[in-house]
């Protein structure tokens, strides 16, 4: 099936893909695929100011009919999975069955969302005043500002999203400049829904804003923009983060990892290979939870270091539409340069590395196919400490499990962390107080492909947001506590006395 077949099936005409001002390619093979138009920075306050006027009536809209938007949005995207799977991989790089595995989380939360929808629950609060009575309830914030990063073109926008809908707010997404195609055709998805949902959802309840960074800061700025969930970069999250706190808006920041396994003495060694490999060399090493260092007890590193090093020289390779590739091109040239001045600080400093090299170039002289790398490094120096955005893993040894946990420690990121072990002391140490810093810490799996029924998201310079289940609902709602006296007199807290 060609390109434009597919767009067609997800309702996006010629006209929408053709003669704009952004050109789309694909990393499959570097050719342009689209060229879309962009909105003006001047023009996002009016597209603010639709979602600010559709939010003033979605609120007023029970949360289980809101739930029913998002339920026809889940049927939608269950009849649309193939083909918008297809167009994640043509856009973004990302093998076939990764595709559509992104396209199931977004029907995944979904689902969440509709149940929350009857769930969004206040406590009752025990009040020190006879006659009264006290509680949490939860309101509908305002306009939900979206950016997402390329990488999960439309899996972010969709655990906000859903989320932000059945709390009663208006969307307004920036997608990835490299991504627009993906981002439409969620758009056409959602119509749909909102044509079967009936006049109660408002003209201007979801917005796609297709430009730059600048369009992005627009929306990052506007006062009328209460809760900016950002999904990228520490770079952006610099940018984004204290922008929106000068104006005491709320951010949900999601940005870089540096994701690390520790792999100890009792571990069971083929449950690890399995897991380094599919964690650092699946999506290309373009997952922000992709594992970057492997952490390994000196005794088994021999052991292990060998087999790790044989399964990346085998793992297949390319064409990310094709039956048996694991692993797809990187995003782009820039992505590709990166890489290499990575691999070459790490080999400066000590790093012996494997791998890494381009490969297919004959076959796709505009797509960036890569072997993925592993580099044993002698101590976890500043080229370790940075995530590069690409399939590199480093790999060192340690000799106590409490310096193994310091090292994981040690870097400026906290997204996701894991441990291989048998040793119950050991698992718990790494989830307990002392153990792993990080916003995800698991056991005996790897760092990356998180189930949507957790709160996602970490500390430190991974920006400190929370997004998708759990309780993660609670950001892009507003806390009110109420107290109600229904006695005849007027006590006061705390005992004091004021009378008149
Ligand atoms: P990026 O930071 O270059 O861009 C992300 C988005 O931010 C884009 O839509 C971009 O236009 C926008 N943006 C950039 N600067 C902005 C500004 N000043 N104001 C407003 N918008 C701005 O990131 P990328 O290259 O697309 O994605 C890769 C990065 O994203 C990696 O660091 C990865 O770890 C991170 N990421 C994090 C998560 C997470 O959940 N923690 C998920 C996916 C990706």
């Amino acid at each position: 099936m060609s390109y434009s077949d597919i767009l067609e099936r997800l309702g996006l005409s010629q006209a929408e893909t053709t003669g704009g001002s952004l050109k789309v390619t694909s990393p499959v093979d570097g050719a342009e695929i689209a060229a879309v138009a962009e909105i003006k920075a001047a023009d996002v306050p009016a597209v603010i100011a639709s979602a600010k006027s559709a939010f003033n009536s979605w609120k007023a809209v029970p949360a289980p009919r809101r739930g029913e938007l998002v339920r026809l949005l889940g049927e939608e995207l269950r009849a649309a999975k193939e083909d918008l799977g297809r167009l994640v991989t043509l856009e973004c790089g990302k093998i076939y069955e990764e595709g559509l595995g992104e396209v199931q989380e977004m029907i995944d939360i979904c689902d969440f969302a509709v149940g929350l929808s009857r769930q969004l629950y206040g406590l009752t609060i025990a009040s020190e005043r006879p006659g009264h009575h006290m509680r949490e309830s939860w309101h509908p914030m305002g306009v939900c500002g979206v950016i997402s990063a390329f990488n999960f073109p439309v899996a972010v926008w969709s655990w906000n999203t859903a989320l932000a809908l059945v709390c009663g707010n208006s969307v307004i997404w920036k997608p990835s400049e490299k991504t627009p195609l993906t981002a439409l055709a969620c758009q056409k998805i959602l119509e749909k829904a909102l044509a079967r949902f009936g006049d109660d959802a408002p003209e201007g309840l979801h917005h796609v804003l297709i430009g730059g960074r600048d369009v992005g800061d627009a929306m990052v700025s506007s006062e009328d923009v209460p809760i900016v969930s950002a999904t990228g970069s520490t770079a952006m999250g610099r940018q984004v983060g204290p922008k929106v706190a000068a104006r005491f808006g709320r951010s949900i920041l999601e940005l870089g990892g540096n994701n690390a396994m520790i792999v100890t003495p009792s571990a069971d060694l083929d449950m690890a290979v399995r897991a380094i490999l599919f964690s650092a060399v699946g999506t290309a090493g373009q997952r922000c939870t992709t594992l970057r260092r492997l952490i390994v007890h000196k005794d088994i590193y021999e052991q292990l270091m060998p087999r790790v090093i044989a399964a990346y020289a085998s793992v297949k390779v390319g064409n990310p539409l094709e039956k048996g590739t694991l692993v797809g091109p990187l995003i782009d040239q820039a992505s590709f340069d990166g890489m290499q001045s990575a691999l070459a600080a790490a080999k400066a400093s000590g790093g012996k590395v494997h791998g890494g090299e381009r490969e297919l170039a004959e076959q796709f002289p505009g797509g960036y196919y890569v072997r993925p790398a592993v580099v044993e490094m002698p101590v976890q120096n500043k080229v370790v400490e940075t995530e590069t955005f690409a399939p590199i893993l480093y790999a060192m040894k340690y000799d106590s499990f409490d310096a193994a946990v310091e090292m994981q420690n040690a870097v400026p990121q906290g997204l996701s962390s894991c441990v291989f072990t048998t040793d119950v002391r050991e698992a718990e140490q790494f989830l307990s107080d002392v153990g792993s810093d990080c916003g995800i810490a698991n056991v005996n799996i790897g760092p990356s492909g998180a189930e949507i029924g957790g709160a996602f998201g970490g500390e430190k310079e991974t920006g400190g947001g929370r997004e998708s289940g759990s309780d993660a609902w609670k950001a892009y709602m507003r806390r009110q506590t109420n107290t109600v006296n229904y006695s005849r007199s007027l006590p006061l807290a705390q005992g004091i006395t004021f009378d008149i």
